[in-house]
């Protein structure tokens, strides 16, 4: 992989926005679809958000948010299991299928409790529809439908998006991409993230890609 060049000395402002993307239950250790380290991410992102704050610029989460029957759940196919390769024709699913995860209204589903969401200027949620998944925090996998964020994003004239949260090789990634195709300058906090790496390789795939796209890489210290 080519060494990932990393930006520095960053300033804030008001037309920044930090994308905080899945810190939920589910994808924190001893939830049902844990990212290693997930939960030790969550301190420095409320550092960050904090800082955001005091800037003037704009906090959004993003809330994995799905029904029982959603087909992304390796359950609502029999015979398979979490981990298998899949992926439906159109891409709507896959290419793995998952556990059950972040079901509307169960534990898994809230927010972390040591994320510090009176920070949030909104939430998004994603994933409701049970036939199409949306990794990405803009939009459905399909590219079907939108969630609202880029509406939002330019209700407030926000020309810079810094990604964060989990998994870095899915929803953080999807959604640098599509900020990417959507005009935004995308960059990516990579100390602020935490990756599932499934099927292997994933996680070196998504950094590659973003940098061959134009995806700026950021750590959260470089913040003045
Ligand atoms: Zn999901």
């Amino acid at each position: 992989m080519d060494q990932l060049i990393f930006e520095k000395e960053i300033k804030i402002n008001t037309r920044d926005a930090l994308i905080i993307v899945d810190m939920q239950y589910d994808f924190t250790p001893g939830g049902s679809l844990p990212v290693e380290e997930g939960d030790l991410i969550i301190e420095d992102i409320n550092q960050t958000a904090n800082l955001f704050k005091k800037n003037k610029a704009t906090v959004v989460l993003t809330q994995d948010w799905h029904s029982q029957n959603h087909l992304s759940f390796a359950s609502n196919h029999p015979g398979k299991s979490p981990g298998d390769e899949f992926t439906s024709e159109d891409g709507a699913i896959g290419p793995v299928l998952w556990p059950d995860h972040c079901v509307q209204n169960t534990k898994g589903a809230e927010f972390h409790n040591d994320l510090k969401i009176d920070l949030a200027d909104k939430v998004i949620q994603k994933g409701m529809n049970p036939n199409v998944d949306s990794y990405s925090g803009f939009r459905d996998n399909d590219k079907n439908s939108e969630t609202g964020l880029r509406d939002y994003l330019n209700s407030k004239r926000i020309r810079r998006i810094f990604v964060c949260g989990l998994a870095l090789d899915y929803c953080c990634y999807y959604t640098a991409m599509d900020g990417f195709e959507f005009d935004y300058r995308v960059y990516f906090l990579v100390d602020l993230t935490r990756g599932v790496n499934l099927p292997e390789g994933s996680i070196k795939n998504a950094l590659e890609n973003m940098n061959k796209t134009g995806i700026k890489f950021v750590n959260s210290k470089s913040f003045k």
